[in-house]
């Protein structure tokens, strides 16, 4: 077997969870419309919804809040969160926003105009509801093989150069308000993106004058990839390697709720002069003064202090290594998940998981209600119910990917919760014949995947 490295941390604090039995998970999740978005926390044994603001602080990070500075303009913990940005990520301007959609919302609004396109290595939800909500439309210029959860490839993530320039040569640069290219792609499993792609990207963007702003959520674990994975790289610090990948962007949204290691807190970074003074004038508008952008003085010292521990590599070995403990488990057992495993969780294949079950059927909220039955684990669709409806015809978007994702949050839990996990999927995959589809009771207009309530369709 493959050498997994202990957790780099020793812990000074714990919680307690709940462990409810079978009946009360039934009906748990049955008041909760089969939707596991809508059961509490409290309810959870192992809550493996999202790794977003689901962080284990460390005790400097702690130790930080203490020293907040709560001033309304002007906190010395801005003042040493810009600094840590600028240092860390290399951008020349940074304006705070509350969270990774704050920073979404002043960049579609500031750079985007109706009757545009966004290309981007496949959608992100909350990422594509703000360019079409400013009247652009999302183009995925992912490789296809993203699509496919069977192909194992290094880096998954990377565009396609051919769909980028098919597109160019379709709608003209001059209705590219800029490229959209997340590090690591969260939608196609936590799939890395290549130095060498985003090298190619840059160079092809700048034959046409055209801007890139990176989704930089999950920045840390791209270069990880990148450490152990491509050639040259593997004597390169985290932190290098960081500093190089956004060297070829113009710009970033930020959620610090992931590589962050924070719980609440984002920001955009740009080199532009003018769209930094554009985002200033905005930002008091939808977040705060630009020294705060809806974050307390404590959060920014955390995120400071964060950003630093996120770049060590002890740290990010660990946190994908343990990912990848709980998919190869899986993996060995048969059970069908997305290759290759990625960054920040395991995306269970639903289709083959259930070929019983159509599409139609939502298999991949159905399984993600069912594995909460069994066994108190939380995860979260992320099929045909996230995709939601093309806004134009009204369809459901089919995508090819239909999965449920199993995320673990940072520093939280440990091996042995990864065995409870990987055992009660198994479990539930040697009886996945008795799983039946669902269909939708209460289908919100838009994200409707966070509010949806469902039932059995037979
Ligand atoms: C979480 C996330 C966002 C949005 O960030 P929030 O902090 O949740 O608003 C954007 N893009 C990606 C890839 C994400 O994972």
């Amino acid at each position: 077997m493959k050498n997994y490295p202990a957790e780099p941390y020793r812990i000074k604090v714990v919680e307690t969870p709940n462990v409810l039995n079978k009946e009360e998970r039934y009906a748990a999740i049955k008041a909760a419309g089969y939707n596991t978005f809508q059961l509490k926390s409290e309810d959870c044994y192992i809550d493996l919804l999202t790794d977003s603001g689901t962080n284990a602080m460390s005790d400097r990070q702690w130790a930080g809040l203490m020293i907040g500075d709560e001033a309304y303009a002007g906190s010395r913990n801005w003042l040493h969160l810009e600094a840590t940005i600028k240092e860390y990520y290399g951008f020349k301007h940074v304006t705070p926003t509350h969270q990774g959609r704050g920073a979404e919302n002043l960049l579609s609004k500031l750079l985007i105009t109706p009757g545009t396109y966004v290309p981007g290595n496949m959608y992100f939800t909350t990422t594509r509801y703000h360019q079409e909500a400013n009247g652009a439309t999302f183009r995925d210029i992912i490789i296809d093989e993203a699509h496919d959860p069977d192909i194992d490839l290094p880096f998954k993530g990377n565009v396609d150069l051919k769909k980028l320039q098919a597109l160019i040569d379709e709608v003209g640069a001059e209705k590219i308000p800029y490229v959209c290219l997340a590090v690591t792609v969260n939608m196609a499993g936590g799939q890395p993106v290549s130095m060498a792609n985003m090298r190619a990207v840059r160079a092809l963007c700048d034959k046409y004058g055209l801007k890139i702003f990176y989704d930089c959520t999950r920045c840390v674990e791209n270069a990880y990839f990148i450490k152990m994975r491509e050639e040259g790289y593997a004597n390169k610090t985290i932190k290098e390697i960081v500093l190089e990948m956004f060297s070829y962007s113009d710009g970033a949204t930020m959620s610090g709720k992931k590589d962050g290691l924070v719980n609440i807190g984002g920001f955009l970074a740009m080199n532009d002069d003018d769209l930094y003074t554009k985002s200033r004038e905005m930002v008091v508008v939808f977040e705060g003064m630009p020294s705060y952008g809806g974050m307390t003085g404590r959060d920014m010292e955390a995120f400071a202090i964060g950003i630093k521990e996120s770049i060590m590599f002890e740290y990010i070995q660990h946190r994908v290594e343990q990912v990848a403990y709980l998919g190869d488990k899986l993996i060995d057992a048969g059970v069908p998940i997305v290759k290759p495993i990625g960054g920040h969780g395991v995306f269970l294949d639903a289709r083959h998981f259930l070929p019983h079950i159509p599409q139609e059927k939502l298999p991949a909220q159905s399984l993600a209600a069912h594995l909460y039955m069994e066994s108190g684990v939380r995860s979260m669709e992320r099929g045909v119910v996230s995709a939601g409806r093309d806004t134009k015809t009204g369809k459901n978007h089919m995508p090819k990917l239909e999965t449920v994702r199993l995320t673990i949050p940072r520093r939280v839990y440990t091996y042995a919760h990864m065995d409870v996990t990987a055992d009660s999927i198994i479990n539930l995959y040697k009886n996945r014949d008795k799983i039946r589809g669902l269909k939708f009771v209460y289908e919100p207009p838009m994200l409707r995947f966070f509010n949806a309530r469902f039932d059995y369709c037979d």
